[in-house]
């Protein structure tokens, strides 16, 4: 009996033992941060003068996935942020670019707009927008289920998009910049009136402040080794400046949309971040909460300088202290080892084609609109319209992608896969392009694997054109002489950092090939909660095996 008893007692013991390794231990809160363009190698380009508390610390005391790629084709803003926090692709997300045809009305559909909304706090036609267009549900979706509606998600960014499909369909509030009135604003899909801390902040008018200081180096200019001289043809110019040089005046015209454009925009999204911890009490208790940060002034500076200016390498060390602080008031506000962070990019970004071209290295700008334009010409020659007033048989080149009416075509009396052809064997003569995919034979395309993938991933059915453009490295969809742009499946717009940081998570490094849509699946097997309803990622086990 006696035995019986101390037996008992120990298969009771290890069964409590055992229920509570189990138990769904979470952090208080996670933290999303996306940095928009920011390329790989940007952690180690200008590592040197990082300090130790922002990149070097998420490096060297958390866990990098040092080749995370992105598995699908355009590599724009609203996929990418769509595919970090659904785990999905356009295919099966929606997210098919930042604007897209809708290959039922042919008409243009911005990624968020939703006019069914109505703007908060008096903000025009930038308020109207909400994640309806999103088809599928996105990681802080999940976790808002998985507490039944208890974690409080929300998303911050300077971009609509930045800041609505991170969010998901639950979150409790998004929050955009609006350039007319240089405020955060919102729509009535969240709720009925902004909260009384955003009202606060707002009215803090930080965005006055910001947009009137002058930018000038951090350091004397001359330290900076790791870019172009400063006055080079490469770099678009502010409005009013005759040379793309330090020091970049502030504005004085009250022209809020200058935010954008400076490395204070990420300070301001970093304030406003804090100030959403605050007002929302997020990780204040044990209910695990989302917050979702997405930075875009690095975008808007990257499309005017290019990877290899000045202003890139100092709004980085910028950055870089702006983030250390952030982190730092993690530590202080949530506690240390109490919240999830994790910090990635929407896509990379490409070397400005002239500087490519001058140093011997492949690559140039190619114009959409040109092609558009032959491909017109090419249908009315060849496909003349029968019917009068009848609509074009092209709609768009756009998203590198040749947007078909289907319906007019067959109204006409043409074959979808004649013409197709034709317009493939046209764009296919161009210079700067390798391939034209048919997307109805991508499958069976000769080329490879790899490519074959990422167009098939990207496809939408209903959002996508009927051929895909691939350019040769190094070249791009350019609207401008100067700067970048991104959207190609080329290493420097897919290959993107990915950091792990605080909680439990193991400090190290892998080196294998990870998507971008595997950060979703690894979320949900930390949170232990279920993976987007549109996941097709794989958890980085690295990650979550300590
Ligand atoms: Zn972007
Ligand atoms: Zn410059
Ligand atoms: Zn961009």
């Amino acid at each position: 009996m006696k035995h019986f008893i101390i037996a008992l007692v120990i298969i009771v013991c290890s069964a409590q033992v055992s229920a509570r390794q189990n138990k769904p231990d979470r952090p208080k809160l996670v933290v999303g941060v996306v940095i928009d363009q920011m390329r790989y190698d940007y952690l180690y380009r200008f590592h040197d003068r990082y300090g130790d508390d922002g990149f070097k610390r998420l490096l060297s005391h958390g866990f990098s996935c040092e080749n995370t790629e992105i598995n699908y084709i355009p590599t724009f803003t609203a996929p990418g942020h769509a595919c970090i926090y659904t785990g999905s692709v356009p295919a099966i997300h929606g997210i098919a670019g930042n604007d897209w045809i809708d290959n039922e009305t042919c008409t243009s559909v911005y990624c968020v707009e939703d006019t069914s909304v109505t703007a908060l706090a008096g903000a025009g036609k930038a308020g109207l927008m909400s994640p309806r267009n999103l088809l599928s549900s996105t990681i802080a979706d999940e976790l808002k289920l998985a507490t039944n509606f208890r974690s409080k998600v929300f998303g911050i960014s300077l971009k609509d998009r930045g800041a609505v499909i991170p969010a998901g369909h639950l979150g409790n509030g998004a929050y955009w910049y609006d350039d007319a009135s240089g405020t955060l604003i919102s729509s009535s899909y969240y709720g009925r009136e902004l909260p009384q801390w955003l009202v606060n902040f707002n009215n803090q008018k930080q965005s006055d402040s910001f947009i009137r200081q002058d930018w000038n180096t951090l350091y004397p200019i001359a330290t900076y080794t790791q870019s172009s001289p400063d006055d080079n043809r490469y770099e678009g110019t502010y409005k009013g400046e005759q040379r793309p040089v330090f020091p970049h005046k502030g504005n004085t015209q009250g022209k809020f949309s200058h935010l954008r454009r400076i490395p204070a925009g990420n300070t301001y999204t970093l304030n406003a971040a804090r100030a959403c911890i605050e007002g929302e009490l997020l990780g204040a208790d044990a209910i695990t909460d989302f917050l979702a940060v997405s930075l875009s002034t690095t975008d808007y500076i990257g499309h005017q300088f290019g990877p290899n200016a000045v202003e890139i390498e100092d709004m980085y060390l910028r950055l870089d202290s702006d983030l250390a602080a952030f982190i730092t008031y993690l530590d202080k506000k949530v506690g240390e080892g109490q919240y999830l962070l994790f910090l990635t990019a929407d896509h990379g970004g490409a070397h400005n084609a002239q500087f490519l071209r001058d140093n011997n290295l492949p690559g140039g700008s190619a114009s959409q609109p040109r092609l558009a334009q032959e491909i017109s010409k090419l249908l009315h020659t060849d496909f003349p319209l029968r019917q009068s007033k009848g609509a074009d048989l092209l709609v768009a080149v756009s998203n590198d992608q040749v947007y078909l009416n289907e319906e007019a075509i067959l109204a006409n009396g043409y074959e979808l896969k004649q013409i197709k052809a034709r317009i493939k064997h046209l764009v296919e003569r161009q210079p700067e392009i390798a391939y034209v995919l048919d997307m109805s034979e991508t499958g069976n395309a000769a080329i490879p694997e790899k490519i074959k993938k990422m167009a098939i991933n990207g496809y939408n059915r209903l959002r996508s054109g009927q051929l895909f453009i691939i350019y040769h490295p190094g070249w791009y969809a350019g609207y401008s002489p100067t700067g970048t742009t991104h959207g190609t499946w080329h290493p420097y717009d897919a290959h993107i950092p990915l950091l792990w940081y605080g909680w439990k998570l193991p400090k190290g490094t892998a080196n294998r090939t990870i998507h971008m849509e595997d950060i979703a699946a690894t979320l949900a097997a930390l949170l232990r909660i279920q993976m987007p309803n549109g996941c097709i990622g794989e958890v980085i086990s690295e990650v979550v095996n300590k």
